[in-house]
């Protein structure tokens, strides 16, 4: 139900738009309710933090504390011509370090 902001008689549903039946004033239907989307950005950084339990795991000795097990993760560091680094977290202290530091 929309009136009209001219006369504030009953519009009519007219396509996309609404139309009064007495001054023909035309209202388009749901101003304001559409969204931009422009702008998002992905975030591109993994948080481990928050997904430590999801990641697999493999046989990487830890630098800091000599655990045996690391979760690990892959992640693009610079253009994307450039190959994936491979990323290991210490499932005991949760140090981080990367595949190719060694
Ligand atoms: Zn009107
Ligand atoms: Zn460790």
């Amino acid at each position: 139900m929309e009136f009209c902001d001219e006369c504030g008689s009953l519009m009519r549903a007219e396509g996309d738009v609404w139309e009064c039946s007495q001054c023909r004033n035309v209202e388009a239907k749901g101003s304001g309710e559409f969204v931009l989307t422009q702008g998002q950005e992905a975030s591109e950084v993994i948080d481990v933090s928050d997904s430590e339990s999801g990641l697999p795991t493999t046989d990487a000795r830890c630098p800091d504390c000599g655990n045996d097990r690391a979760y690990w993760y892959l992640q693009q560091i610079r253009a994307a011509d450039e190959s994936e680094t491979r990323f290991f977290v210490c499932t005991e202290c949760e140090h981080r370090w990367r595949e190719d530091d060694h």
